[in-house]
């Protein structure tokens, strides 16, 4: 097992043993290939001290958060492994071969990668970004927060990803996604067409799906409810229109095995990017937990 940095305030202040535990916490503090607004491996501790001073009450499910089997490993120590993509694809393995659901708490988006890569190929991905993160190079990096996804997408099969909530595109991104078939819907069309259109499109996607890894980057919700978003980007989603998706998602879906949370930079923030990447966490964990699909 890899090295991890014990969480001071562990997540949601509630901890058991890592076997018993149904679900796992952990931190990747990387930012190193971030643009714009830096400071993303600094998120995981704001999460977690966030979340020690919100109610753990879920509105849509009725249960307490407080109630859950949650262990919180703390943060992979990044700076000092040689190779921390590969480690957390080493951990989130173990995890997810055990049974349990992982959250993983970013740090930049490259993380998704690894994580994505612990998964067997059926497992579907679901990616909330106002980004589609599939530059071929950028700033002289062929894997970056900005490339990410484009590699991902050399490497599996392209089908099993559906992006949600995007709405910014460089013109480099717009031509190889046509090209390949990259799957996604615009913030706009969202907004535009409402919640059962989106329910509709997403269900389309998914309909063949056993189960449905999430990615959460938090620049896909609009700057006004998360102001510390690392690259923010107008147009975005709502929170509670979010949130309302992923809970017939989760109904509908027969199993959802993961979540990660990125791109958020807390030295931006007014204190609400951190309590709300923390309650979309909550809400996630809850759905799982109601709709008897975690893992
Ligand atoms: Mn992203
Ligand atoms: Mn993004």
């Amino acid at each position: 097992m890899p090295k991890f940095i014990s969480p001071v305030n562990p997540f949601a202040g509630v901890q058991v043993g890592y076997e018993e535990a149904d679900y796992v916490v952990l931190g990747f503090p990387y930012d190193l290939t971030s643009t714009y607004r830096l400071g993303s491996r600094n998120a995981p501790n704001a999460i977690r001290e966030a979340s020690l001073n919100i109610e753990t009450y879920s509105p849509r499910t009725g249960l307490f958060l407080e109630n859950l089997k949650i262990r919180d490993l703390g943060d992979l120590e990044v700076s000092t492994l040689e190779d921390p993509f590969q480690q957390l694809t080493a951990v989130f393995k173990d995890v997810f071969n055990a049974g349990k659901f992982a959250v993983t708490l970013g740090g930049e988006h490259t993380l998704t990668h690894s994580t994505v890569k612990a998964l067997p190929e059926n497992v579907m991905l679901l990616v909330f970004d106002a980004h589609l993160d599939m530059r071929d190079v950028y700033e002289g990096r062929s894997f970056s927060h900005t490339t990410h996804l484009r590699r991902l997408t050399e490497e599996i099969d392209p089908n099993r990803l559906l992006m949600v909530g995007v709405r910014a595109i460089a013109m480099e991104e717009l031509e190889s996604a046509r090209k390949r078939g990259i799957r996604y819907i615009t913030s706009p069309q969202i907004l535009k067409h409402g919640f059962n259109w989106t329910v509709r499109r997403i269900e389309e996607h998914f309909k063949k799906a056993s189960s449905v890894y999430i990615s959460f980057d938090m620049d896909v919700l609009d700057p006004s409810y998360a102001p510390a978003a690392s690259n923010p980007e107008p147009e975005g989603l709502n929170p509670t229109f979010t949130l309302n998706l992923l809970e017939v998602l989760a109904s509908r879906i027969p199993e959802v095995v993961g979540l990660d949370l990125v791109e958020f930079s807390p030295a931006y923030d007014n204190g609400v990017t951190a309590v709300l990447g923390a309650k979309i966490v909550f809400e996630v964990l809850c759905l799982v937990e109601a709709a008897g699909c975690r893992r």
